[in-house]
């Protein structure tokens, strides 16, 4: 084809094309099964951005495109790329190019608004409000409560183990005592109570018409699996795309053979080595038997690889691959990259925590300097909690950060009481919701709570309970304002999104009562109504909300800050797929990567590996390892949360420190010591951290 000058495939190289052109045209005008495995940096993403676009250059109806990545904000970001694609293409032309795909999101997500429309189907009703992983938490424990159990056994495993272990059953579905013995060997003595735990828990949820993550994936691929609906899902898409496919479970590879079980207009990219969610039953399997579970004899998968990488330098690549060639499992792939640099990735020796706070600082603004700005430098590391010393420094000097992985917004009292309003409303056979919501009002408490929720449980018409129910008189005025307000948010035609500024003024005044910071929390919940002024209907909001709330500043509404540049912070699992200029990694010794939690088996090891490999690709032009030589650790043994003495992380071979400068850093302040910080400036570390949300 003849380039025209804004081509936007001309950039792409022969192989990523290959991808990008497969069976477009073709005579039958069937695409077969493809599979992308690459490495880290080869344009994965890429590319199936293009191919999305060139797809609708085609001819698709974008509307048959479903597209599936691991987080919303991978998502948008793919939709975008592929939408400028397009509109370089088709706005010479005059026509418009859609603005993004209807069907753009994560599993999870996608699942929910299948089963909403389909729901009826498999027998749910279509009413069903989603549990997020607290919400789940909290059930279960109210479940192994109500089954006795833990007056029965002492030291049964903890609310959050158990929902672990369901998960863990549900998503790779191994029996029970296979899992147990595999990941939780600590509580194989268990196996037979938390059978009729299990049992106990998945009747309450089905009594609540209430469904939890693990459903959304386990009902989705039941209805793919039903001969008829697995069809009827499978045609509404003639192209389906999967981004990282190396962390899908088996449940997420079995709703692709439900829906497209010859692989038909199917595509998926990925990279084995970078597989880091087997702990949530993600199986690299999925990626490696591709070729054998799509396709037939006749429209064999096709397999491509990437081997030009196109983000990091020849030094840092030299040493992620001498990262991955220690890996027991060999992952064979060779990149290479025309970005020739001298300077080498630094290994930095520092004493302690403290001292790896301030010298990542002077870095940050060493680079900011030189003109990298803070938005193209991040700080990964293994578990939210390791950056806290680092947030403390970075308030100190007043460097704007973002934190992505970390606490989320969803999980402050007053968002969860909002969105519990409306849950309740949608739902109000949910118990986690309803007990929540009956005692925001004065004068309702547990016990009272627990009646109005049996009520509702036991009548045939569960909302026309809610407006009968006999409230103590103490709560007289205050309850039938939420009454008023319940049956308005009921009310046929109500458009949303004033169902939530309905909520808003009931809530206010409540919040007003409850908390001294209460102005706070408001703003909070202004920006709360704002986020839900861009989804199309309620269930659609809390869907997607619960599902992956939102944690950092791409998620935010309104206005842009003021000061633009942060720096950012985030978990290595949060990373995934993004890049920046320079990339500091925090602590890597032996306890925090690999994590003490996962030295247990072979395998849990060399997902370690993996993960540092994650971080270290995410690097463009500077890549520092930061070794404090002691750390902080919070224990939960007798023995408390204490400082331990640090071992250069057991990844670093010798074989891969030859590829590394290698710095060591004593200062003077060392010596001193760090005083403790004072709480006012804890607090303010804290409303930084909402501020930088917004
Ligand atoms: P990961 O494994 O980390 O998810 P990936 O394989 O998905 O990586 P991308 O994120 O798609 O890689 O691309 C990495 C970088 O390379 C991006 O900055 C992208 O814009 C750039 N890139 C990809 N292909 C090309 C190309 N043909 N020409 C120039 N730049 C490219
Ligand atoms: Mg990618």
């Amino acid at each position: 084809a003849p380039t025209v000058p804004d081509d936007p495939f001309a950039s792409l190289n022969p192989e990523q094309r290959a991808a990008v052109e497969h069976d477009i045209g073709a005579a039958d005008g069937v695409s077969r099964p493809l599979l992308v495995i690459a490495g880290a940096g080869s344009g994965k993403t890429n590319t199936l951005a293009h191919r999305v676009a060139r797809l609708i250059i085609g001819g698709a109806d974008p509307q048959r495109i479903l597209l599936l990545t691991f987080s919303r904000r991978a998502a948008g970001e793919m939709a975008h790329r592929a939408g400028s694609v397009l509109q370089r293409v088709m706005g010479r032309g005059g026509a418009q190019p859609p603005a993004s795909l209807p069907w753009a999101g994560t599993f999870h997500s996608i699942g929910a608004r299948l089963l909403r429309q389909y729901a009826g189907r498999i027998g749910l009703e279509d009413s069903f409000t989603i549990h997020d992983r607290g919400d789940s938490e909290d059930l279960m424990g109210l479940v192994r409560h109500e089954t006795g159990l833990t007056q029965t056994q002492k030291r049964f495993p903890l609310k959050g183990t158990c929902l672990s272990i369901y998960s863990r059953v549900v998503n790779s579905g191994q029996p029970l005592a296979l899992v147990l013995q595999g990941s939780f060997p600590w509580c194989g003595e268990w196996e037979a109570e938390l059978k009729t735990l299990f049992g106990a828990y998945v009747d309450a949820k089905q009594e609540q018409n209430v469904l939890d993550y693990d459903d959304l994936l386990l009902f989705w691929s039941e209805m793919a699996a039903d001969p008829e609906l697995g069809v009827e899902l499978g045609g509404l898409f003639d192209h389906v795309l999967v981004d990282e496919y190396q962390d899908t479970n088996r449940l997420q590879a079995a709703i692709l053979m439900g829906m497209k079980p010859s692989g038909q207009g199917l595509m998926v990219v990925g990279d084995d080595a970078q597989s880091i969610y087997s702990f949530r039953g993600a199986t690299v399997r999925n990626i490696l038997d591709f070729p054998k579970q799509f396709g037939t004899p006749g429209q064999p998968a096709r397999v491509l690889t990437l081997e030009r990488n196109y983000r990091s330098t020849q030094p840092i690549l030299d040493a992620s691959n001498a990262l991955i060639a220690g890996a027991l499992e060999r992952h064979a792939k060779t990149l290479w990259t025309d970005k020739a640099s001298t300077a080498r990735p630094q290994l930095v020796l520092i004493p302690d925590e403290a001292e790896q706070a301030r010298w990542v600082c002077n870095r940050v603004l060493e680079h900011r300097e030189a003109g990298i700005t803070l938005k193209s430098q991040a700080v990964l590391f293994r578990a939210a909690s390791h950056s806290a010393a680092l947030e403390l420094e970075l308030m100190r000097r007043n460097i704007p950060f973002v934190k992505f992985g970390g606490l989320k917004f969803l999980e402050a009292a007053h968002i969860k009481d909002v969105l519990a309003v409306l849950r309740f409303a949608q739902n109000p056979c949910g118990r986690m919701a309803g007990f929540r919501v009956a005692q925001l009002i004065p004068g309702i408490g547990p016990a009272t709570a627990g009646r109005l929720l049996d009520a509702v449980g036991e009548a045939p018409e569960a909302a026309l309970a809610v407006e009968r129910f006999a409230a103590p008189a103490r709560s007289g005025g205050e309850w039938q304002a939420f009454v008023a307000l319940y049956r308005a948010l009921r009310a046929p035609g109500l458009r949303w999104p004033e169902d939530i500024e309905l909520v808003k003024n009931w809530y206010l005044p409540q919040l007003e009562r409850m908390h001294d910071d209460a102005q706070v929390r408001a703003a909070d919940v202004e920006q709360l109504a704002q986020l839900a002024g861009g989804y199309a209907s309620r269930e659609r909001f809390l869907a997607e909300i619960t599902l992956d709330p939102p944690e950092a500043t791409s998620d935010r509404a309104g206005p842009p800050l003021l000061d633009e540049d942060y720096l950012i912070l985030s978990t290595i699992h949060s990373a995934k797929g993004q890049e920046w200029k320079s990339v500091h990694v925090l602590n890597v010794v032996d306890g925090c990567i690999p994590s003490d939690m996962a030295t247990g088996n072979t395998a849990d090891i060399e997902e370690e590996r993996r993960l540092l490999y994650v971080a270290m690709t995410r690097a463009r032009e500077h890549l520092h390892l930061v070794v404090p030589n002691r750390f902080f650790i919070k224990q939960q043994s007798q023995l408390g949360d204490r400082h331990v003495y640090a071992a250069r992380s057991r990844f670093v071979s010798p074989a891969m420190l030859r590829h590394f400068e290698q710095c060591v850093w004593i200062t003077a302040d060392a010596a001193k010591g760090t005083a403790p910080m004072p709480d006012s400036v804890r607090m303010l570390v804290r409303e930084r951290a909402r501020g930088a949300w917004k």
